[in-house]
């Protein structure tokens, strides 16, 4: 493939990152139709229910008979909402189709290519595939595994602590960090806490910033608010049952928990009954109840037990901590419970990504490959 395909598949990469904040439960995906290495049409996925990104291109009224649609990820083949956008390119004329990477939706996986083979279209995938990959890495991990994509943020001091002893604890991070965690939670279908920190700081949750403060055209939208609350000690008045959106708590199936869900219910929560893994909510059970709602990635905000126990259950695919440059001492609390007894048994991490936000340094890590 030629550096002009190059050139306008990163260009569809570039249209894929506007869809990111609001495509999902569809992946977000980027078009560009170009005749004789002149770009005629583009679009992106718009929120569910819209146009993909294949329709939004068409409609934008170009005659694009013979022309070469790049997209980040196979057309679709299957009637869902919209589509299938494999027969629209077909019925639009466009002779040659290239893919960044397949769709891994049982419902196209190969058939929206097949069409367009069929019809005679030109296919060539595989340009820039892990790019494309990486901008849907939620979508294609839900149906290669069949749970979101999980990151785990956190925010502590220098010496790696999140809270004082007591329990103490916001404001570790400047405004500027705590402006970058609204982006990180705008970009997620779900936010997951803890009852001890819904005890503690009785937070809201929610999403503050708007469309214009990430520059997409789309409204952004309030993530599902996920409480693990294992005994369903969360009380009715609860602040994030206040607020816009909805919210879930999982909570372990039992008599007692049966008994409290009631109110919880009546002040606007959904309560889900989830089976234990020892002591604990089983956090893959949680996750792939998630997947089921068509979370393609989660952001844990929690405190050490339950970011803790995401870690050593094996279900972190992302660390995002934040740094503030301050000691706490040794008393406060540590980033994660986790038991770790050996030196062989530490868990080793890829840097990603490194930056000052602010007074504060962002570190966003990955663990290594089957930990
Ligand atoms: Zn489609």
């Amino acid at each position: 493939m030629s550096s002009v395909d190059r050139q306008m598949m990163s260009r569809a990469l570039q249209l894929a990152a506007k869809g990111r904040f609001t495509s999902s439960p569809n992946p977000s995906v980027g078009c560009v139709i170009a005749i004789a290495d002149q770009v005629v049409a583009e679009g992106y996925t718009r929120p569910a229910g819209g146009n993909h990104a294949e329709i939004e291109a068409l409609q934008a009224g170009a005659d694009v008979t013979g022309g070469t649609a790049y997209v980040s990820l196979e057309p679709c083949s299957h009637q869902g909402k919209t589509g299938p956008c494999a027969d629209a390119l077909i019925a639009a004329g466009i002779s040659r189709v290239v893919i960044a990477c397949e769709d891994p939706n049982p419902e196209v996986a190969g058939a929206g290519i097949e069409k367009l083979k069929q019809a005679g279209v030109e296919v060539q995938v595989g340009l820039l595939d892990d790019q494309a990959r990486e901008s849907n890495k939620g979508f294609i991990k839900r149906y290669e595994q069949g749970t979101p994509w999980v990151t785990v943020k956190m925010a502590a001091s220098l010496d790696g602590r999140t809270a004082m002893a007591s329990g103490q604890s916001q404001w570790i991070t400047t405004p500027a960090s705590r402006a970058d965690v609204q982006r990180l939670r705008a970009a997620s279908c779900a936010i997951i806490t803890g009852i001890g920190t819904q005890l503690m700081d009785d937070p809201s949750l929610t999403v503050r910033i708007t469309n214009t403060d990430v520059g997409v055209e789309d409204q952004l939208r309030q993530p599902l608010r996920v409480v693990v609350d294992g005994q369903l000690q969360m009380s009715p008045q609860a602040r994030l049952l206040q607020q816009p959106g909805d919210t879930l708590i999982a909570t372990l199936d039992g008599a007692e928990q049966r008994d409290k869900a009631s109110a919880l219910i009546a002040a606007g929560a959904e309560v889900v009954f989830l089976s234990a893994l020892g002591q604990h909510i089983d956090l893959q059970a949680l996750l792939l109840t998630l997947a089921e709602r068509g979370c393609n990635q989660v952001l844990v905000e929690a405190g050490a037990g339950l970011a803790g126990g995401f870690i050593a259950e094996g279900l972190l695919d992302e660390l995002v901590c934040y740094w503030a440059p301050k000691l706490f001492g040794h008393t406060a609390r540590p980033m994660f419970d986790l038991p770790i007894e050996t030196i062989d048994a530490h868990l080793a991490l890829s840097v990603e990504d490194i930056r000052q936000i602010g007074e504060d340094i962002r570190v966003t890590l990955r663990p290594d490959k089957d930990y």
